[in-house]
């Protein structure tokens, strides 16, 4: 893991505020890992209602999506998408009334009372995805195929640029808590740990108050345990495995996911939309994002709308003080480049960054000299150089057989290449490709 320059006291401090509702919102119908919404319950002309479901799926994996405004559907085609290109979307005009579908405060006494299926149910129906970026459809994460005994909360956060997950656990610290004690509640488990790194120090503070939290130390093993863990501000302790590694000292083997070996990790945005879900009968049509970077005047963590172009969000933190020259889906580490300013917001999206010119200091890539730094950093212990010229020949298998699949674009690979070779970009294109065999 490297320590990396840290630039997020441009908005750290900043409170959540509620961005304008957009003019026009595009609901893509693929936000998520699994198959694409194909069933569109909704017609061109058709008035829907905020948080009303628009589209599932036929198929076994996958998360409904819903409205995020209310208005009039003005029609479904091809749109940008932030990690796709272009995407089938749902357009919906805004009618200004932002009129919402029936919800209301779940009584307690049926909250108590629900049955782990009854929770999964309800995110599922909610369309919850894993919100720190991977969007694997978080009803199925919560029935792993084997027995699990751990929760970890990942509260790292660990992309410099990136604040909302910061806000949230400062500002939404119960609710975060509610969420995890439900999905406790579905898998059955009694160890919580609660994972922030140490640049979070009010995060902690929230959470050892408000959780009730056992060090770890002073437990029985008696009852359900939660232990609030401190981890080293490094680059990527929010990677599922690592997270594992550091907090409970298991390594995960290649090919292995974490309910291998018991565990289950989610990200604390999704316990917040857990919490929403079941206490207020809200789907996930809203989450927090981070709109930052030093071509903004006013860089803000934003409770967006999905389906917001980004155009107007930069808007809403302008006015702009320089030309951005790239703009950058979720943080720079793993998020990805855009050249249209009308990519919507979509669940999993973490994060706006803008860079100047200058900022992105892009140079041009060389030969690799084999120096080997990539596959000292690499913290899911490949050979990064080895999959990056396997690609580059389209030589896909022998990607897969060194096992570009275990990648987890964090991006550390390129970060540290003398030679600039884009090692990240092309172990991307291999995974694609070496999932097709
Ligand atoms: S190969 Fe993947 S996991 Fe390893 S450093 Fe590069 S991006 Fe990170
Ligand atoms: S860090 Fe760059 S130059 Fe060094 S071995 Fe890896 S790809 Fe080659």
């Amino acid at each position: 893991m490297v320590k990396l320059a840290e630039h997020k006291s441009r908005t750290e401090h900043n409170a959540i505020e509620t961005a304008r509702l957009p003019d026009k919102a595009y609901i893509p119908l693929n936000q998520h890992i699994g198959k694409i919404c194909n069933k569109v319950e909704v017609n061109p002309g058709d008035t829907v209602l905020r948080g009303q479901r628009l589209a599932g799926s036929d198929g076994n994996v996958f998360a409904p999506v819903h409205a995020s405004i209310s208005g009039k559907v003005a029609g479904i085609q091809n749109w940008f998408h932030p990690l796709m290109g272009k995407s089938r979307a749902i357009v919906i005009e805004n009618d200004g009334n932002d009129t919402p579908v029936p919800m209301s405060l779940r009584p307690q006494a049926e909250i108590n009372a629900l049955t782990p299926d009854q929770i999964r149910a309800i995110i599922f129906e909610a369309g919850i995805v894993g919100m720190g970026g991977a969007s694997f459809p978080t009803h199925i994460k919560l029935n792993p195929p084997k027995p699990v005994d751990t929760l970890i909360i990942n509260g790292c956060e660990c992309e410099p640029y990136l604040t909302g997950d910061y806000r949230l656990m400062v500002e939404r610290t119960k609710e975060i808590i509610l969420g995890m004690k439900l999905v406790a509640k579905c898998l059955g488990v009694k160890n919580i740990y609660i994972a922030v790194e140490d640049n979070k120090p009010e995060a902690i503070k929230a959470f050892e108050i408000l959780s009730g939290a056992v060090p770890a130390d002073k437990q029985s093993g008696a009852d359900t345990q939660y232990s609030v863990r401190t981890l080293k501000s490094l680059y990527p302790q929010g990677g599922e495995k690592q997270l594992i590694k550091n907090v409970l000292g298991k390594e995960i083997p290649r090919g292995r996911l974490p309910f291998d070996t018991g565990v289950v990790v989610q990200n604390v945005a999704t316990f917040f939309a857990v919490y929403e879900a079941v206490y207020k009968m809200k789907p996930l049509y809203e989450r927090v994002v981070t709109v930052t970077g030093s071509c903004l005047s006013n860089p803000q963590n934003l409770l967006v709308r999905i389906g917001t172009p980004i155009k107007q969000l930069v808007e809403f933190c302008g006015p702009l003080k320089n030309p951005p020259a790239k703009i950058i889906f979720g943080g720079p580490m793993m998020g990805i480049a855009k050249s249209s300013d009308l990519v919507p917001v979509i669940k999993s999206t973490t994060g706006i960054v803008l860079f100047t010119k200058e900022e992105t200091g892009i140079k041009e890539e060389e030969f690799c000299i084999r120096c080997g730094a990539c596959v000292k950093e690499c913290p899911a212990g490949l050979m990064p150089c080895l999959i990056n010229t396997a690609s580059e020949k389209g030589f896909w298998a022998h990607a897969k057989a060194n096992g570009c699949l275990d990648c987890i674009e964090c991006g550390i690979c390129s970060y540290v290449c003398p030679a600039n070779r884009r090692i990240v970009q092309s172990i991307r294109r291999a995974k694609m490709e070496a999932m097709k065999l």
